[in-house]
């Protein structure tokens, strides 16, 4: 069976979800085979040299250097199609979420998203992935080759190994037409992003920051700059109780910087970091699906009857959150 990691680079190297997906493909039985597409794709090939693939395929060039569905379609096809592999690994990160759909349909190949593990053992092919929101577990397998598999991001450890001389082969592709030239790439400042996927903390706050405190006011203002004040300086990644980010459809006053993009749970996201802290939150959502990939829970509740906060956490602060974490922004400054 012929096994492919496909991959991209970023910032001119392999990024840490590339790398991932290398130790996923090591561990099938197979032959190995590794693509890289995007800009220094050679370089970035001699860098894993050492990771026991037979051959290496890339694709690089300025028409490669940024994410673009049409020359990324393009190229993973091309590459694809030279490798010849049956199964084909590769991250799901937003540029072949975006672009590897269409160079699955042209390859004809099946592809499935969200997979957190793949075996392969006597040429059988399984994976697995959540359905219904991280409820259902299911193992499966398909005959369809090539099959495709977008591999999540933290569920593997990234690959380490030996640079060398990867002597990659350097693979054609013919650009029928060019629609959408990049003049340029407008992003917002790296710590004005809350959402950072890989950060070793999640910092989940809940609406109990916008409630009427000890001395019966409410210290929204207070809140946020001690929230913000933990994100920049424990590079803390921000998750947020559906009951805080629906606050602000409601009309209230409430943080500035948190969105629904935020929300963590059974209808928000269930993201993957070393530890998490949650402050001033009592939902179960947040608490049993919200953060059930995380390794390390704690959180900071006043009420030392919360359920949620004492089924679901390692360790429970009874605490005041706002002077709980004043202290830690003092001690972390
Ligand atoms: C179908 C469905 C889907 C849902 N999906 C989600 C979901 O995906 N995500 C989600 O979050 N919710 C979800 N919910 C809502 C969920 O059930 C809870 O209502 C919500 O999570 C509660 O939010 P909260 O804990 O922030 O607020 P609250 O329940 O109001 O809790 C506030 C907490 O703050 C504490 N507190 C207040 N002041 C302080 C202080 N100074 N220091 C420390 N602690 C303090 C209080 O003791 C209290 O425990 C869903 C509900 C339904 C019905």
């Amino acid at each position: 069976m012929k096994i492919l990691a496909l991959l991209h680079t970023e910032n001119n190297t392999l990024p840490k979800a590339a790398l991932e997906v290398l130790t996923a493909a090591k561990s099938l039985e197979g032959e190995l085979m590794v693509a890289i597409l995007g800009s220094h794709a050679a370089a970035a090939a001699n860098s894993i040299a050492g990771c026991g693939a037979i051959k290496f395929l890339t694709v690089e060039g300025a028409a490669f250097a940024d994410p673009r569905y049409a020359t990324d379609s393009a190229a993973a096809t091309a590459l694809i199609q030279a490798a010849a592999a049956d199964i084909v690994l590769a991250p799901s990160t937003s540029r072949f979420a975006r672009a590897l759909p269409g160079a699955a349909y042209r390859v004809g190949a099946h592809i499935d998203t969200h997979i957190i593990a793949v075996t392969a053992q006597g040429g059988a092919v399984k994976a697995q992935r959540w359905f219904y929101r991280q409820r259902i577990l299911s193992t499966f397998s398909r005959t369809a080759r090539p099959w495709m598999l977008l591999i999540e991001g933290g569920v593997n450890t990234p690959f380490e190994g030996a640079a060398g001389s990867a002597n990659p082969e350097a693979i054609a592709v013919t650009l029928s037409e060019q629609g959408t030239t990049i003049n340029g790439i407008q992003a917002p400042a790296a710590d004005a992003q809350t959402i950072r996927p890989d950060a070793e903390i999640l910092f989940v706050a809940g609406a109990g920051w916008t409630k009427k405190q000890k001395d019966g006011q409410y210290h929204i203002g207070d809140a946020g700059a001690l929230i913000q004040g933990f994100l920049a300086t424990a590079k803390a990644s921000l998750g947020s109780s559906k009951s805080l980010v629906d606050l602000k459809s409601e009309g209230q006053e409430t943080l500035t910087f948190m969105s629904h993009m935020n929300q963590v749970g059974q209808t928000g996201s269930t993201p993957r970091h070393l530890k998490g802290l949650s402050t001033c939150c009592h939902g179960e959502e947040p608490h049993a699906v919200g953060w059930r990939f995380i390794t390390e829970r704690r959180a900071v509740n006043l009420d030392a009857n919360c359920g949620w906060v004492q089924g679901k956490a390692d360790v429970v602060y009874i605490a005041d959150a706002f002077e709980v974490v004043a202290k830690i922004n003092a001690l972390l400054g």
